[in-house]
C-alpha cells in the first residue's frame, strides 16, 4: 500500500482541465527495440508454459502463459521472447511482464487477421485494444449493459487526452460506436462532453451529457446520479448495474481494426513532467515509460514518483520501465521535493473530509476502521462501498492521511475477503 498522499502538485486545482483551441498532433515515440507486455497472471512454476524465453513471437500473435489462461495480451511487434519478470500493484497482486526484443526485419502482422463482427472474436483478440475496451465485461453473461456511456470528458483533473481524441477522431468514434452497438447488441449510446467544449454537433447519434467543469463531475458514479438518474449502489460496479463506461479512443481503435483488417497498437497519452508542462504522446503499447521520459529529458530521480492517471485517482509505479498500457490516459513525474512525506499525524476531527464528499461517507470515522483493518465493519457501518473513489477527501485532510489509499485498499482488501 503506498501510504502517502499523491496531492502536492505544485498547482492542485479541482476543476477538470480543458482542451486547447487547435490542439498540435501528439509527438510520436518511435517502436523501442525491446518492449514490456504485462498480462495479469502471475507465473505458476508447477503448470506447463506455452511460451519461453528465446521463443519467436509475430506483430498481431497472441501471447498467453499457459494452456488454460483466460487473459492474454497481443504483441505489437515481431521479435523474440528475452525474459520474464514479476510485477506487483500496490494492493500486492502480482502479474507477469513479457520482455520481447524487437526485430524489424521479421514479418509483420499474420495474414490470419480476418476480424469478425462478433462479441466472441472481439473478446477474444481485442481485449488489448488502446483505449481498453472491456469485451470481457461485455460478454459476461450474468451482466445486462444496456448502456454505454463514452467518456470524452476526462475523469480526471489535468488529462485532456480523451477531449483530445473526441476532438480529432470524431468521424472514427462514430463508426467504431457502430460497430460496437453490432458486435454488443446495446442499442443505448451515450456521450459525456465538457460543457465548454464546442463539440455537441459532431455526435449527434449519442445522447449527449454535458459534464460541469468542477470535479468529480465527469466520474461514472456521478455521470449515472446526474444524467442517467441513477442512485449507484453501494458495493456494485456500473456494469452489474448495467452501464459500461468506455473511453473515445477503444471506438477509434476498434474502427481502425475492422477498417485496415490488422490489429492496432498506438496509444495517445498525456505526459506532464517535474515542472508540470504536458505534451501528448504517441506511442505503441508495450513502451517502456522509461523510453518516453528519455525522449523528453524528463529524468526519474531516486525518490521521484511516477503516478499512472490524473493526480486525483492515479496510482504510482515503482519502475520507469512500466509499459504503456491499454487504459493508461496520463503519466505525472513528481520530483521528490514535491512528494509529500508519510503522514504521522492523527485525525484532528476538522470534519473537512466529510464536508467535501460528494457521497456522505462519514470518512473521519471510516478511516479508524480501515486503519484498524476492521473492513467488515467499515462497510457495514461506515459506508465504504459508498465511495465513489473521487480522491477529495485526502486532498483536503488536514492532517495529510492518505485517505483515499487507505479506501482503495480497504475495498480490495473486502474484496478478498468475501471472494
Ligand atoms: S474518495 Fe473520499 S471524498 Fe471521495 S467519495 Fe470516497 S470517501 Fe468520499
Ligand atoms: S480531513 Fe483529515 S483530519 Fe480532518 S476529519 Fe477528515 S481525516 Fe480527520
Amino acid at each position: 500500500m503506498i501510504k502517502r498522499s499523491f496531492f502536492a502538485l505544485s498547482q492542485p486545482r479541482l476543476h477538470y482541465d480543458l482542451l486547447e483551441p487547435d490542439p498540435k498532433e501528439p509527438e510520436s515515440i518511435p517502436v523501442p527495440a525491446s518492449l514490456t507486455l504485462l498480462i495479469h497472471e502471475e507465473i505458476d512454476s508447477g503448470k506447463q508454459a506455452l511460451i519461453q524465453k528465446g521463443d519467436p513471437v509475430q506483430q498481431g500473435e497472441k501471447i498467453k502463459l499457459y494452456e488454460d489462461s483466460t487473459v492474454y495480451a497481443i504483441s505489437p511487434v515481431s521479435g523474440t521472447i528475452k525474459l520474464f519478470d514479476t510485477y506487483s500493484d500496490d494492493f500486492g497482486n502480482t502479474a507477469t511482464y513479457v520482455i520481447i526484443t524487437h526485430d524489424p526485419a521479421k514479418p509483420t502482422e499474420p495474414s490470419s487477421f480476418t476480424p469478425e463482427e462478433t462479441l466472441e472474436f472481439a473478446d477474444d483478440f481485442l481485449r488489448t485494444l488502446p483505449g481498453d475496451l472491456p469485451f470481457e465485461t461485455l460478454a459476461r453473461k450474468d451482466l445486462k449493459i444496456d448502456t454505454i456511456v463514452v467518456t470524452c470528458s476526462d475523469t480526471d483533473i489535468l488529462s485532456t487526452s480523451n477531449q483530445f481524441i473526441a476532438c480529432k477522431y470524431a468521424e472514427e468514434i462514430k463508426k467504431g460506436a457502430l460497430l460496437l452497438k453490432k458486435i454488443t447488441g446495446v442499442t443505448k449510446l451515450c456521450l459525456t462532453l465538457p460543457e465548454n467544449l464546442d463539440l455537441e454537433s459532431e455526435f449527434t447519434n449519442f445522447l449527449v451529457f454535458k459534464t460541469s467543469p468542477d470535479y468529480p463531475s465527469a466520474l461514472p458514479a456521478m455521470v449515472m446520479k446526474d444524467h442517467l438518474n441513477m442512485v449507484p449502489v453501494p458495493g456494485k460496479t456500473p456494469e452489474e448495474q448495467g452501464v459500461c463506461f468506455i473511453r473515445p479512443e477503444a471506438l477509434v481503435s476498434l474502427s481502425r481494426v475492422y477498417e485496415s483488417r490488422k490489429p492496432v497498437f498506438e496509444k495517445i497519452i498525456t505526459v506532464m513532467d517535474k515542472t508540470g508542462s504536458q505534451r501528448r504522446v504517441k506511442a505503441v503499447i508495450g513502451t517502456p515509460l522509461s523510453k518516453i521520459l528519455n525522449t523528453f529529458n524528463i529524468h526519474v530521480n531516486e525518490m521521484d514518483r511516477i503516478i499512472i492517471g490524473g493526480p486525483m485517482t492515479g496510482f504510482a509505479t515503482f519502475t520507469p520501465h512500466h509499459p504503456v498500457v491499454g487504459d493508461m490516459d496520463m503519466v505525472i513525474v513528481q520530483d521528490r521535493d514535491i512528494v509529500p512525506e508519510l503522514s504521522d499525524y492523527p485525525c484532528i476531527n476538522c470534519g473537512k473530509c466529510v464536508r467535501i464528499c460528494p457521497a456522505n461517507v462519514p470518512v473521519n470515522i471510516l478511516v479508524r476502521y480501515l486503519e484498524a483493518d476492521q473492513y467488515e465493519e467499515a462497510a457495514d457501518k461506515y459506508d465504504l462501498e459508498s465511495c465513489i473513489e473521487c480522491g477529495l477527501c485526502a486532498y483536503v485532510c488536514t492532517a495529510r492521511i492518505p485517505l483515499y489509499q487507505y479506501i482503495r485498499l480497504g475495498k480490495h482488501e473486502l474484496m478478498s475477503l468475501r471472494a
